[in-house]
């Protein structure tokens, strides 16, 4: 963080010839149980982490929005007479969407002044730990205070989804900016995606001695956006033919019947999203009941269920999965949206190196390209830094 904050203020001030205002961080994402549930109504359980986009922000005289990133070169300004989802496009409609998304929640942009802006961010982007939600946090943040807002953080995430959705044009749900806004030390969010409603749960990985090692495969298929679209389908038309309005509304005891209904692939379809949901409950209730070291059993079974019902795996992930688990991690799962990306895995820190060195040691011998390995730990959400 002590690196962001120079690099920010550095960066604002060759920008923009100005000190910022004030500095705001919002941390990336990782989904510790709950895939493909979300868009079916049910539960996810992420956690913010411990990387972060800082972005330093101060008020102009005038109506001029300039945004700047240590990512980009170039500066985009904007008048705010002009800001509608249509004239965005590129890195910058994260954050200028943020603001564009905040006058649909109450701010009055015919009156706001401008402002300048500059971002940085040690969460990597792209492989799936949400630099999206992270910059969208922040930027929200600190539009918040010093636009005198007053909005929760809970208004905050529907405006960093509609910013999404709407001025970058990905029909993301709000799992990931309610992570970033409403995590904390230690903890987990518990969001229930169909009344939006968040609790935030202990880990207790630290008192218990665990990490989550990160295992990025960096595979990423071109068949993603499509595999994702018909497993939507594919899940939209099991709640059709078995009358429910979303997966959600079935329980494991519904499965049964449902097997002699549905045809084999969609009847998988619906036991995987049916069982998830089963699953992020029972993680929640396992961590109050025993702990975290119990909850490794429901990470597998997490795997298998993508592996084998949704067939949303690939081979680098089943294998960082297996190697980790035979290095000595307590419970490993792909995380994210499938055909490719990241993997997880809860593990002893004492069994750190050990695992890592196995993994990357496995995907050497398998021919497959290097895997990027390293621990997240549970952080604060989106905070004002100065
Ligand atoms: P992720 O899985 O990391 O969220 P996305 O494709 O959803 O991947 O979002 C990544 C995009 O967000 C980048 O391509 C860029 O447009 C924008 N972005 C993220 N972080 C920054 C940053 N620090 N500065 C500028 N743009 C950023
Ligand atoms: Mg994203």
């Amino acid at each position: 963080m002590t690196d962001l904050i120079q690099t920010v203020t550095d960066g604002f001030t060759s920008r923009f010839d100005a000190s910022p205002a004030g500095l705001w961080s919002a941390p990336g994402r990782v989904n510790l149980i709950g895939e493909h549930t979300d868009y079916n109504d049910g539960f996810v359980f992420p956690f913010a982490i411990n990387r972060r986009t800082l972005v330093g922000l101060r008020l102009r005289g005038d109506r001029l929005l300039r945004v700047a990133s240590s990512f980009a070169t170039e500066t985009v300004e904007l008048s705010l007479d002009e800001l509608t989802p249509e004239n965005l496009a590129g890195w910058s409609a994260y954050p200028l969407g943020v603001a564009w998304a905040l006058g649909e929640f109450g701010a009055d942009l015919a009156v706001v002044p401008g402002f300048d802006v500059f971002i940085d961010s040690d969460v990597p982007i792209g492989a799936g730990l949400s630099s999206s939600a992270a910059i969208e946090s922040a930027v929200a943040v600190a539009l918040n205070d010093l636009w005198d807002l007053g909005l929760d953080r809970r208004v905050l995430a529907r405006v960093g989804q509609l910013a999404e959705n709407r001025a970058v044009g990905a029909p993301t749900g709000i799992m990931d900016q309610s992570a970033s806004l409403l995590g904390e030390a230690d903890s987990a969010v518990f969001l229930d995606c169909r009344t939006l409603e968040a609790e935030v749960i202990p880990l207790g990985f630290d008192a218990a001695g665990l990490e989550l090692l990160i295992i990025d495969t960096r595979v990423s298929h071109a068949h993603s956006t499509g595999g994702y679209a018909s497993r939507r389908a594919s899940c939209e038309l099991g709640a059709r033919m078995l009358g429910v309005t979303s997966l959600r509304d079935l329980t494991v005891d519904d499965l049964g019947p449902a097997s002699d209904v549905l045809d084999d692939e969609t009847f998988r379809r619906v036991r995987h999203v049916v069982t998830e949901n089963q699953r992020v409950q029972d993680t929640v209730r396992t961590l109050r009941e025993q702990g975290p070291t119990a909850i490794g059993a429901l990470l597998d079974a997490s795997h298998l269920s993508m592996r084998d019902d949704f067939e949303i795996s690939v081979p680098e992930l089943d294998l960082a999965v297996e190697t980790a688990r035979g290095a000595g991690s307590i419970g490993a799962r792909m995380t994210g949206g499938g055909f490719g990306g990241a993997a997880i895995a809860l593990t002893p820190s004492d069994l750190i190196p050990a695992v890592t060195a196995a993994v990357t040691a496995a995907f050497a011998a398998r021919g497959f390209a290097v895997p990027d390995l390293f621990v997240v730990r549970a952080a604060d959400g989106a905070a004002r830094q100065q």
